[in-house]
């Protein structure tokens, strides 16, 4: 491998860079676009490469934005909220911590934290919460560096087409340099795991979804059964009653991890053992409740590599969704041993946001990265298209132009402003040429 060859975490992804560059400033930024320019190369940044698409995928120039890390500012209202502006490289896993510090807190979070800040809202991360938005519905203002050096200040008070576009923009408009997020005062949740089955966790959704502040569950294919997590949002000074570090190693280290890959590294030489060991880890599953900081509950350590295609449904699909993916998995010989994620989302207002304009669940699909995915994704996402799914911006899919145009209003919305910053298509790429034209 050459010292400038790329891959993504899941590996599947591999880029071979013209150059790779890590700025040290906005002016250091400035040049390596100017160097770009003179030299026709495209141009792509990355962040931590926790996507599973090309979407970071260049020939041309790669950007990291390592170096631009940290909170430049804090502004505190009466009620304890507050808006913070950090560089746009600052991964989340440094972030929530420095705010706990601070008496602060991001309002949610997705499952895990390695993402860097600009990384995560460009592709519409999400957690869950039906009364709650990804993380890009968080940023109160952003600031982007065009292709032509100049930087562009955008919120809902300034430049507001811009801001609607931006907020998730596929990195296709700029170079993202700040971000000013919303953060709420720090909080606790209180998280309760416990096995149940999908008949019984889909009867009383509607009122779980609501009633229930971060609700989400895991269905263990060629099974009814589920592991259903309810997070409970608690004050910053409520009693933390964490996971001893044995319990939290045995199931987060041993059996989520260690034992899943030994699992998965079996299942793949004998796929057809796969019903019986999901039974057996299902009932394996013991339910257990803990109390920690928000920014620990919410995410999670994954080393068993994946590869992922996540869709967001209307809400009131995911029972009809869910019931067809396993009539499907009945009818096909193909056996999957990662459970399907489910979690839910407000509507928002964001162009591009795969929750824009109505309360939104979301169907997650993975495959151990050494065995075939293509079927079961196909499978599923032609499922998910019937009832005008839209799919993850960092995720497998099979998705192009036409199709992206007839299920975002705005979709036209965005190029305008695509090529009005960007109009020699400095941040393009092949992968991009296929979703957005
Ligand atoms: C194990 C795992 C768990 C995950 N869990 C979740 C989850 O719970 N919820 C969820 O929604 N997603 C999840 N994801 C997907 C992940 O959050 C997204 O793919 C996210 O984009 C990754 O962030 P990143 O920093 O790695 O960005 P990258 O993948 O490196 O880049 C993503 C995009 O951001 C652009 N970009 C990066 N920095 C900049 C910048 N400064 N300016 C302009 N554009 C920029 C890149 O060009 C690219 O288009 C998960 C992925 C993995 C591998």
């Amino acid at each position: 491998m050459s010292a400038r060859s790329w891959q993504n975490w899941a590996g599947n992804q591999h880029a071979f860079p013209a150059k790779r560059a890590e700025p040290r400033s906005v002016d250091e930024l400035r040049a390596v676009l100017a160097g770009a320019v003179a030299r026709s190369r495209t141009v792509r940044c990355v962040g931590a490469g926790h996507s599973f698409t090309p979407i970071a995928v260049t020939d041309g120039v790669q950007i990291g934005l390592d170096s631009l890390r940290g909170i430049e500012s804090v502004v505190r209202s009466a009620d304890g909220s507050a808006r913070v502006t950090v560089l746009a490289g600052t991964r989340l896993r440094e972030l929530t911590a420095w705010l706990w510090d601070l008496g602060l807190a991001m309002t949610n979070l997705g499952d895990i934290d390695e993402q860097s800040v600009a990384g995560a809202i460009s592709t519409g991360t999400h957690g869950t919460g039906g009364r709650f938005g990804g993380i890009a519905t968080q940023v109160h203002a952003l600031e982007l560096m065009a292709a032509d050096g100049e930087l562009v200040q955008c919120s809902r008070a300034e430049n507001t087409e811009l801001f609607d576009a931006a907020r998730i923009d596929l990195g296709a408009l700029g170079v993202i340099t700040r971000v000013t997020l919303e953060c709420v005062p720090a909080f606790a949740l209180r998280a309760v795991e416990e096995p149940s089955t999908l008949r019984a966790t889909m009867a009383d959704l509607d009122a779980t979804v609501a009633g229930v502040d971060h609700f989400e569950f895991y269905w263990f294919p060629h099974t009814d059964r589920v592991l259903t997590k309810r997070n409970t949002r608690l004050p910053g000074d409520a009693v933390l009653k964490p996971l001893g570090k044995v319990r939290s190693y045995i199931d987060d280290e041993l059996l989520s991890n260690t034992v899943f890959e030994g699992l998965n590294r079996m299942v793949t030489r004998m796929p057809a053992l796969i019903p019986r060991v999901n039974a057996i880890s299902a009932r394996a599953l013991s339910a257990r409740e803990h109390t920690d900081r928000s920014y620990r509950v919410f995410a999670s350590s994954r080393t068993v590599r994946f590869v992922e295609m996540e869709y967001a449904v209307p809400v009131t699909e995911i029972g009809w969704v869910l019931r067809e993916v396993n009539s499907w998995l009945e009818r096909s010989s193909t056996s999957i041993a990662f459970p399907v994620e489910v979690r839910f989302a407000a509507a928002d207002d964001i162009w591009l946001s795969t929750a824009y304009g109505r309360p939104t669940a979301y169907i997650a699909v993975h495959q151990y990265h050494r065995r075939d995915h293509r079927e079961y994704f196909d499978a599923v996402e032609a499922i998910c298209r019937s009832v005008d799914g839209r799919p993850h911006w960092g995720k497998l899919h099979s998705l192009g132009g036409d199709e992206l145009r007839d299920t975002y209003e705005h979709f036209d919305d965005f190029l305008r402003i695509r090529d009005s910053m960007d109009p020699g298509k400095l941040f393009g790429s092949e992968y991009l040429e296929r979703l957005l034209w």
